[in-house]
């Protein structure tokens, strides 16, 4: 149970004054679904404002205040393509552009009634020889006066959601945020000259207040940290079973390949750990191709050898289904029993996989989630391995932990090559494995920038690959909205490339994206894999582990929407068999500095780790921690900047708590359960509880 000091932080938003379903909605695509989330939503930068009566005395760029009458409205000539512009002139006649994009221009049309005077704040730019606002932070009536020089915070925000409208929520919430316990020791408060939490988290949203943000970052990381030790020191609680395999079984293995040094190495480490009764927590990190499977492979039947059964837990369906595949060919001559089971299984196909579960005539199970629901039970786990580790979260790796008489080892394989600063804070103390080799024969692929607006010519040149026999992707972007919805100008766009090219080159082309039904999608995929279909048109479900060789040549559709890591994931997919391979990178025509940058790092380097380090500079890490939006982040309020700088101390003051208090239950433990709580780390607690 939850402290009772936190109720009111924990409050539903809804309970906020002027919050009902229609204000949820966008608080929610933010992540905002308590009191405590619209505290902690800090203002992404902050702007001071001049306020001037005259255009011309607004340098560019500068953010002003400025009294405009709207003049006339201009709607783009393609209703939804181009810009909607109200034109508005001030005092002396001087015009500027009010520009707004998408939907943006209904709020336009409402606001900016022609000839009546607004006071408008934004940031002043140039388009053409006219000075323009683009979407203006404020648009404000006449009566309501303009402030002076003020220093406003910025807020990130969705649509249906205002700068003010967030400002006010974000004071309501804070006023409902009671005094709280202190977990950080007061050395740290004297050493950093840091504010009190309730302190922070009030100046924090008035102006830029470094103390206070790394207070809170802290917090944050020293949450994190505390959990992660808890999870530890559980492990170490529960007896796990020395796993002594005897070659037996690997020897017998036909690999249509030599092993690389990488590959032996990554196993002998593995094979070390299995040894002792600790309960194994390594990672296993490898560029894409660079042959985790087989390495996975190994560590399951080094369990098998032992009696033991093991299970490999796959992020979707597909890859679930492709890995089965795999390991039962790899694995056919040794004999052991591999089974698939999916949240897709159901009646009698189940059942029976449960039963040769517990009855032990099951070896490996492979499969999605579905393998560590309640109702599935091994007769003894011995190992799991867990594929694409980032999408998982710590509790469900617990759950899956939780299966074994004793505690099982734990593999987890990752492509994205994280630098060692942040490894500490997405996996802990976790051992790590690097397969820094790519297996021999590789050829470079061939990476080109095209402008989308080529696109047909791109088509023409599939039409000639494909008649040479090889096959081919087409990806198309598609982005999953905060709250899940995939957006539905993505999925019509990915529908509309697919039925023009299954036009022009009839059955051979299939579509997978993850709007279709999966039976659908996996009879798509199949044929794909079998080489039936020879153009597959995807969405980003193709981003880990398919493993298609004679798949050749990629086409990336508005390339610039994509993630240097997502790219470069998705390259991988071809240059996989021994033909020549190629990737065309389509560009929009709208490209930031930073778009640009993105796309000639793909096209120069193939080189996971360098490209993942040009990721951090141009991202700050948004995307090695993952999404922020997506809920998969490690981290809300620290940035990178401040995981690097803060995150040994709040480690180490973590590991002190721990030793001095390892049930929290002195005065500064009770404070940093609060903590946990605060931060959802409570799996933590739950942990404490238990032991
Ligand atoms: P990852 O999961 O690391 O992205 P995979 O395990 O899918 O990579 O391996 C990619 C491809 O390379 C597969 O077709 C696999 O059979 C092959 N492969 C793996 N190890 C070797 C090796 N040592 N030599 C040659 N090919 C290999
Ligand atoms: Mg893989």
């Amino acid at each position: 149970m939850r402290p009772e000091v936190l109720n009111p932080v924990f409050a539903d938003t809804k309970t906020l004054e002027g919050v009902g379903p229609k204000l949820a909605k966008p608080l929610e695509k933010l992540g905002l679904s308590t009191v405590k989330d619209v505290a902690y939503h800090l203002p992404e930068r902050f702007v001071t404002r001049r306020a001037i009566t005259n255009l011309d005395e607004g340098a560019e760029g500068e953010q002003v205040i400025v009294a405009l009458t709207p003049t006339e409205h201009r709607a783009p000539y393609n209703p939804g393509r181009g810009p909607y512009r109200v034109l508005a002139q001030d005092e002396a006649g001087n015009i500027a552009a009010l520009t707004y994009f998408g939907r943006a221009s209904y709020t336009a049309k409402k606001q900016l009634p022609v000839g009546e005077k607004r006071w408008v704040a934004g940031r002043l730019d140039r388009y053409g020889d006219m000075l323009q606002i683009v979407h203006p932070d404020h648009v404000e009536s006449e009566s309501s006066a303009p402030m002076g020089r003020t220093t406003e915070a910025v807020y990130r925000l969705s649509e249906g959601l205002t700068q003010p409208r967030i400002a006010s929520l974000a004071e309501q919430a804070l006023e409902r945020m009671p005094d709280l316990p202190e977990w950080i020791e007061p050395g740290q408060f004297e050493r950093e000259a840091w504010p009190s939490w309730g302190e922070a988290m009030k100046v924090a949203h008035q102006g830029p207040n470094e103390p206070a943000r790394a207070r809170l970052a802290y917090d944050e990381l020293l949450a994190n940290s505390l959990a992660l030790l808890l999870v530890k020191a559980e492990g170490r609680r529960r007896k796990g079973q020395a796993l002594a395999g005897d070659g037996r079984m690997r020897e017998k293995l036909a690999l249509p390949f030599e092993m690389t040094g990488a590959q032996k190495r990554s196993i002998a480490e593995i094979e070390g750990d299995l040894q002792q009764e600790a309960p194994m927590l390594r990672l296993l990190q490898g560029d894409v191709g660079a042959g985790k499977t087989v390495v996975a492979l190994a560590a399951m039947l080094i369990a098998c050898e032992a009696g033991k059964q093991a299970a490999l837990l796959a992020p979707t369906e597909i890859l679930a289904r492709q890995h089965f595949e795999t390991l039962r060919t790899m694995a056919a001559p040794t004999g052991v029993e591999i089974a698939l089971l999916t949240g897709r299984a159901k009646g009698k196909e189940r059942e029976s996989i449960l039963i040769g579960l517990l009855d032990g005539s099951i070896d490996i199970l492979v499969g999605t989630h579905a393998i560590f629901q309640d109702s599935v039970s091994y007769k003894d786990l011995g190992l799991v391995v867990i594929d694409e580790q980032h999408r998982f979260g710590v509790a469900q790796r617990l759950a899956l932990a939780g299966k074994g008489k004793r505690a099982p080892h734990t593999l987890a394989m990752t492509a994205t090559p994280i630098p060692r600063s942040l490894t500490l804070a997405q996996y802990g103390e976790m051992d790590v494995s690097r397969l820094d080799e790519l297996p021999p024969g590789r050829q470079a692929i061939e990476t080109l920038v095209f402008p989308q607006g080529r696109s047909e010519e791109m088509v023409a040149a599939m039409g000639r690959h494909l008649a040479t026999g090889q096959q081919a992707y087409w990806v198309c972007p598609m982005v999953r909205e905060a709250g899940g919805a995939f957006a539905s100008a993505d999925i019509a766009a990915a529908e509309a490339r697919y039925a023009e090219l299954k036009e022009r080159f009839g059955d051979d082309v299939v579509l997978v994206h993850g709007q279709l039904r999966p039976e659908i999608k996996d009879a798509n995929m199949e044929r794909f894999v079998q080489g039936e279909a020879k153009l597959l048109i995807a969405t980003t479900v193709i981003e880990v582990g398919v493993d298609v060789p004679t798949a050749t040549l990629m086409v990336i559709e508005q390339a610039e929407r994509f993630g240097l890591a997502q790219l470069h994931q998705l390259r991988g997919r071809v240059g996989r068999g021994s033909e020549k391979s190629r990737c065309v990178l389509l560009r929009g025509d709208e490209l930031s500095e930073t778009g640009k940058k993105r796309l000639t790092y793909v096209k120069d380097s193939q080189d996971g780790f360098y490209l993942a380090e040009k990721d951090l500079e141009l991202r700050g890490g948004g995307e090695l921690l993952g999404t922020r939006q997506s809920g998969e982040a490690a981290f809300r309020l620290a940035d990178l900047e401040q995981v690097q700088r803060l995150l040994p101390t709040a480690h180490a003051d973590a590991r002190l708590l721990l030793e001095r208090d390892g049930g929290l239950t002195s005065p500064r433990g009770e404070a940093a359960r609060i903590l946990l709580y605060l931060f959802e780390r409570d799996w933590g607690v739950q942990l404490l509880r238990g032991g």
